[in-house]
């Protein structure tokens, strides 16, 4: 395995997305809590059990999208919801930055760095956009990346793939819904007299006395150069009712693998057992918690969307709605 292979990329959105996400939950969580509907941002993240959902791609070959398309099946196979690629005499559907009108719900492309994916719902919402880099939830915007994956695919490209699904059908980090005692288990801070020291691509490595670089210095070098509030805010746990969590789930896709010295022991309870390639149970169970195949878990969402429905339309005119009530109610309307 080369160094490359040993870099841990994690997959983050770019900033402009992000705060824009946290200006809109942040609406969504008073308004929930004013009206009673705490579960809005939860709810409305998911696509609506049973429906399909459009894919289409920017770039990359017949090939290409084959294999991305192959690789979710394992995903559609555990849930109440199709993903249509659009697939028609072995060519697949496709988007243009130039789109005025939805091509698809999930836009992927593979021309930018990184692997990353908005999360649900996200993907077709117009408020969160990065307008720079053509990134966001409108027409012409990319929902899901896999960067580079046209030239050269990463080891377990499959595992990438469904990780970036999994986003794109609403699941966040499995290790911010963690029950258990994973922040603690984290070596944030370097080893006591740390003396920075990099590798020839600038990565922090250990130095000369085998000190090692925590968790924010090792983050804050390449490839990711992320400060610490970026750190802190994508591996801090969240304790968030709107995140529907089980219990921590070693073998989930959704965790990243980071290389042994993130973790204060090991090995760590903390650290992935998962092969990094398929779906675990617990990844397939949170599917059918989110998509539901029983008629009588259906209903318990349509009527719980009605009822939210009823609560946000009953309240003032049309005309006062700002864009996050209208687009609120324009999902819920969709149940
Ligand atoms: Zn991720």
């Amino acid at each position: 395995m080369n160094a490359e292979e040993t870099d841990v990329v994690l997959d983050s959105l770019p900033d402009a997305v992000v705060a824009a996400m946290e200006v809109r939950d942040a609406w969504r969580k008073r308004k929930g809590q004013q009206d009673g509907l705490e579960f809005l941002i939860s709810d409305l993240a998911r696509w609506r059990p049973g429906t399909a959902v459009r894919v289409a791609f920017l770039d990359g070959d017949d090939a290409l999208h084959k294999d991305v398309a192959d690789a979710t099946r394992q995903i559609t196979d555990a849930c109440n919801l199709r993903l249509d690629f659009g697939e028609s005499g072995g060519k697949y559907r496709r988007w243009k930055t130039t789109d005025t009108a939805y091509a698809a719900e999930i836009r992927v492309s593979f021309d930018k760095g990184g692997f990353w994916s908005l999360v649900g719902t996200d993907s077709t919402d117009s408020t969160i956009s990065d307008p720079l880099n053509g990134i966001g939830g409108g027409p012409g915007q990319r929902s899901l990346n896999l960067g580079g994956f046209a030239t050269h695919r990463p080891d377990r490209w499959q595992g990438t793939v469904r990780h970036e699904f999994l986003h794109a059908l609403a699941f966040h980090h499995a290790h911010q819904n963690l029950r258990g005692t994973c922040e603690q288990e984290f070596r944030w801070e370097d080893d006591p007299g740390y003396v920075p020291t990099r590798d020839d691509r600038g990565v922090f490595v250990p130095d000369a006395q085998g000190r090692r670089p925590g968790i924010y210095t090792y983050l804050g070098g390449p490839p990711n150069n992320w400060p610490r509030n970026k750190v802190d805010h994508n591996l801090r746990t969240v304790e968030s009712p709107d995140v529907i969590a089980g219990p921590f789930d070693p073998k989930s896709v959704m965790l990243y693998r980071f290389q042994p010295f993130f973790y204060k022991s090991d090995p760590s309870a903390c650290a992935p057992t998962g092969d990094g390639l398929n779906l675990s149970d617990g990844d397939k169970r949170g599917l059918d918690l989110l998509y539901p195949h029983t008629e009588a878990e259906l209903h318990r969402l349509g009527e719980r969307a009605t009822t939210a429905l009823e609560t946000l339309t009953g309240e003032e005119s049309t005309a006062n709605r700002s864009v996050f009530e209208q687009r609120v109610i324009d999902l819920l309307g969709e149940w």
